[in-house]
């Protein structure tokens, strides 16, 4: 049984457009992620009916596709209609926990947002997104997730012929703030609380009764968005796109178009090859994040009947943001230093961390594994580890103030053996998986995908040290995925 419905679909018609997926012309099944499926409730047994539902072949009564409209901040310039112009929402599925989540086929067709795109995906982008949301998920930052990628049977054009593919993205909605900039934008009070009013019912329905749930909704939103962009921080993440159409309300992580993980640590790193200014750089992250919910403030602000008090009551928890910022990604970064008290470490302690790693050139994932080995070394008292390497010498300081805060090295060691991964997507496997998806062939990307599921256990014949790239696999620059 598969259950499919469509709540969004009962909301009025200027929040979307009704269109039917078109891509499919003879769909294969690629990869599925079982274990999302059955979270889902999604009885993936009958392969044809699993292939024909979700890549959209074919349409279930009660699933009522549509293209969602919003508008967005692209790279700080405004874009009153934007909107799904190569994805399709067929509708929402259940949880094993109570709440619903979207399924979106993204490579399915044209809509009437696609503009002069031809609302298909290459292979290549589906599998991108396919690996790097599960890794992302599996280190415990929220995301939207991929339930399966689909080949289509249809060539997509880009620079050359590539095949067509559809990825299944899943997420607790795709509610973004450009939704709401859309309705400001248009001035459409009136669909804009609409919206308002199904967000937090679907997303923090405790606050429906209360007479402040835009302002806690605001705070919340904020809060979620800070917590997020402090995991991507803390895992050497860059989004790379972090436009305000980009930004859902739920905190979770989408748009998986030009990001990367970062190898070697550069504070400045940039992948985007569309990012000629650095605006989404790693460091800028949070200062963008800020940014986008300076945009969320502004187009919520018409739902309050006082708009100048209450944008000063907007206004005083923006002003708060980059203490509550501070304080969450100073307490993930004690996490990876074996942590659990976040006041040990302060700031200078991490750009101390940072500056060496940037000096030394070293890969920043598995410079926290390095500091594992040395804490087990000098847990069992080998005295041998006076080396002059910087890393070293950094390493003493750090030990000294682990054990000034009474934290033993046995407690140091699990906290960090939970929050550092000996694995992450990195870019110059990612694209061997995608030339070799490219080719038809995909059994690499069973095997990374296997790897990057479970990242924080070592895996045989996988040494993270060797996952590093060679000097000439070295990936300097990613593309959008359309
Ligand atoms: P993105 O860069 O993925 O955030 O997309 C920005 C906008 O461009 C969204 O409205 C997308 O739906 C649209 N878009 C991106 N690629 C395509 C495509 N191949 N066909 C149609 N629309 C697209
Ligand atoms: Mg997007």
């Amino acid at each position: 049984m598969i259950d499919i419905n469509n709540t969004y679909s009962d909301l009025p018609s200027e929040f979307y457009h009704r269109v039917k997926p078109s891509a499919s012309i003879n769909p294969e099944l690629i990869s599925l992620n079982t274990e999302l499926a059955s979270f889902l409730n999604i009885d993936t047994k009958d392969k044809k009916l699993f292939t024909d539902i979700f890549s959209g072949k074919s349409i279930k009564r009660d699933s009522k596709p549509l293209a969602m409209v919003y508008a967005g901040h692209q790279f700080g310039n405004f874009v009153p209609r934007l909107g799904d112009g190569r994805a399709i929402l067929i509708g929402e599925v259940k949880g094993k926990n109570n709440l619903l989540y979207d399924v979106h086929l993204k490579g399915s067709g044209k809509t009437m947002y696609s503009r002069n795109g031809d609302g298909r995906c290459p292979i290549g982008p589906a599998i991108r997104e396919y690996l790097v949301s599960e890794a992302v998920n599996s280190l415990k930052i929220p995301t939207t997730r991929s339930l399966a990628i689909f080949s289509t049977g249809e060539k997509v054009y880009r620079e050359s012929n590539l095949p067509g593919a559809i990825l299944v993205r899943v997420a607790s909605s795709h509610i973004r703030v450009g939704t709401f900039e859309y309705f400001s934008y248009k001035k459409d009070f009136k669909n804009l609380k609409i919206l308002a009013d199904y967000s937090i019912k679907r997303h923090f329905p405790n606050l429906i009764r209360r007479k402040d749930k835009y302002f806690i909704f605001f705070s919340e939103v904020v809060i979620r968005q800070l917590k997020l962009v402090s995991k991507w921080l803390s895992f050497g993440f860059i989004h790379g796109v972090m436009n305000t159409d980009n930004t859902l309300i739920s905190g979770e992580t989408i748009d998986y178009g030009p990001c990367a993980f970062m190898d070697h640590f550069k504070k400045n790193k940039v992948f985007s090859s569309i990012d000629y200014g650095g605006r989404y750089s790693f460091n800028n992250q949070s200062f963008i994040c800020f940014w986008n919910m300076l945009c969320f403030a502004n187009a919520i602000l018409p739902l309050f009947d006082n708009t100048k008090s209450a944008a000063k009551i907007l206004e005083l928890e923006l002003s708060n943001f980059k203490k509550k910022f501070t304080d969450q990604w100073t307490s993930d970064m004690s996490l990876k230093f074996g942590s659990k008290k976040n006041k040990i470490f302060d700031e200078d302690f991490f750009k101390s961390w940072t500056e060496l790693l940037e000096s030394e050139n070293l890969d920043y994932t598995n410079s926290f594994l390095k500091l594992e080995e040395i804490l087990l070394l000098n847990k069992n008292g080998n005295k041998n580890i006076k080396q002059t390497n910087k890393i070293y010498i950094f390493a003493e300081k750090w030990i000294k103030i682990l054990k000034a805060n009474s934290i033993s090295l046995d407690s140091a060691l699990k906290t960090m053996r939970e929050n550092n991964p000996y694995y992450i997507p990195r870019n110059h496997i990612v694209e061997k998986v995608i030339n070799e998806g490219v080719e038809g062939n995909f059994n690499k990307l069973e095997e990374v995908y296997k790897i990057i599921k479970d990242p924080f256990k070592k895996k045989k014949g996988f040494r993270p040290s060797e996952q590093e790239p060679k000097e000439d696999e070295k990936v300097f620059s990613t593309f959008c995925g359309t």
